[in-house]
């Protein structure tokens, strides 16, 4: 994992034009517009399947890495394989090279992308609008996983293209999906019902926002009134806890922005909201203090702690200061990997909340059902099978995901899930076959066959 994925993956995206010895996966730039379908044609294996896609605009935390973003739809794609079993001749990646604004491999005659500035609002909306009808004409029913853009570039697009092929953002909703199966973990260690937390996000940004937003779609799905489970979560952002009526406030924030004096410090907000539960995903390492770990065990018997931003020195808190300030009763879980922790007289092994718990699996699940979209019920299934299969032992030892061993067969329950969803949801055609055996019929084996 750390190989295909991060930290090395963004070190070969860094490096990628100095290192780079074939090439792989298919380039689409602004210089083919009218005629991408061509382009997507040039592919020597037609019978596509998934496909990741990312402009590089936003590498992981790395910035603006152009063309050199390749390295991360190969690295995406070969976790379907690995993790689930996605045949690698049906995966592509694709590059769609808009251009960089970054300086430094605009200057670097090693640099394997346009030399130019990023194309912008027409001419980037044209582009992306060809290549998304020519990946339906092209490679139909092939599903399209959006990775790596801007924020504000990764919204619009699944808005825009949801409903018209199947589609994700794993960003957004596969991070979502890893955090509600992490919460739903530690349900089973408090006993408490989603319905019963309340949740106090650090940071009111697309992941925080993406991950409430999957939070209310759960509890909707459960009876709880829309205003009720949007009620459940609250907001610190940089401009103090998000209230209603503060001044300012960007549009993807108001529908958490509840009644209530203004507060300007997460300390207060705790005191005031007293969360059962404070996820953090502000990128601010330490504002999960000693003082708000101590405040959330005197509100809590089993105080959830996540702190959620990568890499790991821009966590909010450390699995130990976690454990440390709480007595050990914290349940913790990190968007990066902490090693295991001795306190209290035992021994902590805290879980990584990896979106590869997630969207392999449901890549499979939607090929082998050959879904027609890609729904959040889809993803709450996902997550409901990954918080089902964590084990009671490490459940024990503070883990709140699978152990990474496993992850054949999360993946493969997380498909089995899917296809149920997706036929009952009327999004892919029912079978005679058992969901079961779609996901097996599905699932690439590289072993040698058995006459060899
Ligand atoms: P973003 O820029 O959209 O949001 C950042 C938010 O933090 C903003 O709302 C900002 O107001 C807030 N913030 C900044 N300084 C603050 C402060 N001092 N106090 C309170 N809030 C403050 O970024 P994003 O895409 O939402 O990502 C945020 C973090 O989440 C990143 O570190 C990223 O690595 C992490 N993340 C983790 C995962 C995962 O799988 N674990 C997935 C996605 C993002």
């Amino acid at each position: 994992m750390p190989v295909v994925y991060t930290p090395t993956v963004g070190e070969a995206c860094r490096e990628f034009g100095h290192i780079y010895r074939r090439p792989r996966g298919l380039y689409v730039t602004v210089a083919d517009r009218g005629r991408v379908r061509e382009v997507l044609r040039n592919w020597p294996a037609p019978d596509v399947a998934m496909i990741v896609v990312t402009d590089g605009e936003r590498i992981l935390g790395l910035g603006d890495l152009g063309a050199h973003g390749m390295g991360i739809p190969i690295g995406k794609l070969a976790l379907y394989s690995a993790c689930a079993g996605v045949d690698p001749n049906r995966c592509l990646p694709i590059m769609l090279d808009v251009g960089t604004e970054n300086e430094e491999l605009l200057n670097d005659p090693l640099y394997t992308g346009l030399v130019r500035r990023r194309a912008r609002g027409l001419e980037y909306a044209e582009l992306v609008e060809e290549f998304v009808v020519a990946v339906r004409e092209v490679f139909p029913g092939a599903i399209l996983q959006f990775e790596d853009f801007a924020t504000e570039q990764a919204f619009a697009l699944l808005a825009r293209y949801r409903d018209r092929l199947p589609c994700f953002n794993d960003d957004i909703q596969g991070t979502a999906a890893v955090t509600l199966a992490g919460l739903w973990a530690a349900g089973r260690v408090t006993g408490r019902r989603l319905a019963d937390q309340t949740l106090l996000f650090l940071g009111a940004g697309a992941a925080a926002t993406g991950i409430a937003d999957l939070i209310v779609t759960a509890l909707v799905r459960d009876g709880i009134s829309l205003e009720a489970a949007r009620g459940r979560c609250w907001f610190v952002d940089s401009q103090g806890l998000v209230v209603q009526g503060r001044a300012g406030l960007a549009s993807h924030k108001l529908p958490f922005a509840h009644p209530h004096a203004p507060l300007a410090g997460l300390l207060d907000a705790i005191e005031a909201v007293r969360p059962t539960a404070i996820l953090g995903l502000s990128a601010q390492p330490g504002a999960f203090s000693e003082a708000v770990l101590r405040a959330m065990a005197r509100i809590n018997e089993r105080p959830i702690v996540f702190a959620l931003s990568n890499p790991t020195s821009k966590a909010e808190c450390t699995a130990e200061a976690a454990y440390r300030a709480t007595e050990g009763r914290a349940l913790f879980a990190a968007g990066s990997p902490f090693g295991p922790i001795e306190a209290f007289g035992r021994r902590f092994e805290p879980g990584q909340g990896n979106n590869a718990y997630i969207f392999p699996g449901l890549g499979l699940g939607a090929i082998a059902s050959g879904a027609e979209r890609i729904t959040d019920e889809m993803f709450l299934a996902a997550a409901e099978a990954v918080a089902g299969m964590v084990d009671q032992d490490r459940l024990d030892r503070g883990g709140l995901f699978p152990a990474l061993d496993r992850i054949r067969s999360v993946s493969a329950a997380i498909a089995v899930a899917v296809v149920d969803v997706a036929v009952s949801a009327g999004v892919a055609a029912p079978s005679v076959q058992s969901s079961a055996d779609r996901v097996r019929a599905a699932t690439y084996d590289p072993g040698y066959p058995s006459y060899c």
